[in-house]
């Protein structure tokens, strides 16, 4: 199979639509067999569910070579789940996790001329998603959804190394107590929109957001989920209802534990004890983790011991590991590395 003719270390994390996509309908009570189509578009009612109620879910994962020149996903059954329990949360109809794999696998296999060759640093993502697409004017669930599946080549996220980020401590929520901060939907994402879009005016990377309960204790940031190591090399993270599982954080739990031998506790972190903790990432499939140097809470400023030029010695541990393991320079853990081709 011939490569794309694509800068691959160049490229950025914009949408570049590839030859083909996944599509399955649910209509009549059932999903349809489903199939992969060229079409990029999609045609539905003005009045379609997802566009007057944002009855949507989605999903973010990576296929890429690995050293010994397989095509490979990670972990893409805890995707499945994912989007299983997210579906659920907005009466959405389930697709079954064996679906989802092979939707995923049938994709990237027929875009694999878009899969970026190994050592590029970049990635093919895909995005499975699913939505209500029948048109609903009294607030309902939808009949009919579809379910989709596309890919686009993205470049390396850390272009010419890795430069911790500044961020800030939002004064807006991402999520409600008891509401669908744990699940991955387009809604999370609207009202985030402007909370991000103001932090870059005010010079910061991403927005650390607080319990939106008692604005107490750390949650995450707009699309990924902190990890902190204390002084004494203990990896600690935030455990919250209004948290999204992510799978990244979720493995490098298993990374620290099983591969670096490091105690691991997941429990509530308070805002307060963050300026004591000596280094402080940002865990998602985009980046794996982006060390963070500073964090500044309304004019006070945190500083990582870290600093502003390198990752954190544990982080950069943590990371190597679980890019070595996904990459296959590591021996991965029983069923993390889907292989695709
Ligand atoms: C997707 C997402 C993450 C990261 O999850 P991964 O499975 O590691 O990619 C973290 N936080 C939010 C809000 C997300 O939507």
């Amino acid at each position: 199979m011939e490569k794309k003719n694509i800068d691959w270390a160049n490229l950025g994390f914009a949408y570049q639509k590839t030859d083909y996509r996944y599509v399955s309908n649910f209509r009549d009570g059932a999903w349809d067999e489903g199939g992969l189509i060229t079409d990029d578009t999609i045609t539905m009612s003005e009045c379609a569910c997802v566009l007057q109620y944002a009855q949507t879910v989605f999903e973010g994962l990576k296929a890429y070579t690995t050293e010994d020149g397989h095509i490979v996903t990670f972990r893409p059954d805890l995707n499945a789940q994912r989007l299983e329990s997210s579906a659920k949360r907005l009466e959405i109809p389930v697709l079954p996790e064996g679906r989802f794999v092979e939707a995923v696998t049938e994709t990237v296999r027929a875009n694999a001329a878009y899969v970026p060759p190994y050592g590029s640093g970049a990635t093919l993502y895909v995005r499975p998603f699913m939505f209500g697409s029948n048109a609903v004017i009294g607030v309902k669930p939808a009949d009919e959804y579809q379910f989709r599946v596309f890919t686009t080549p993205v470049g390396p996220y850390f272009k010419g190394g890795v430069k911790p980020l500044t961020i800030r401590v939002s004064d807006f929520d991402r999520a409600a107590p008891h509401g669908t901060g744990d699940i991955k939907a387009g809604l999370n994402y609207a009202m985030s929109l402007h909370a991000i879009v103001d932090a870059h005016k005010q010079g910061y990377d991403e927005n650390m957001y607080l319990d939106p309960g008692t604005r107490t204790k750390v949650e995450e940031t707009g699309g990924a989920n902190f990890l902190f190591v204390t002084r004494d090399n203990k990896v600690v993270t935030p455990k919250s209802g209004s948290i999204l599982p992510s799978i990244t954080r979720r493995s490098l739990i298993q990374v620290a534990q099983e591969y670096l031998g490091l105690e691991v506790e997941e429990r509530e972190i308070y805002l307060d004890e963050v300026k004591d903790f000596a280094e402080c990432g940002l865990c998602g499939t985009a980046a794996v983790i982006s060390p963070v140097g500073k964090i500044v809470d309304h004019g006070t400023e945190i500083c990582l011991p870290s600093g502003m030029a390198e990752m954190g010695p544990i982080t950069k541990k943590l990371y190597d590991t679980l890019t070595g393991i996904q990459m296959g320079r590591l021996k991965a853990p029983e069923g993390w590395i889907h292989v695709i081709a």
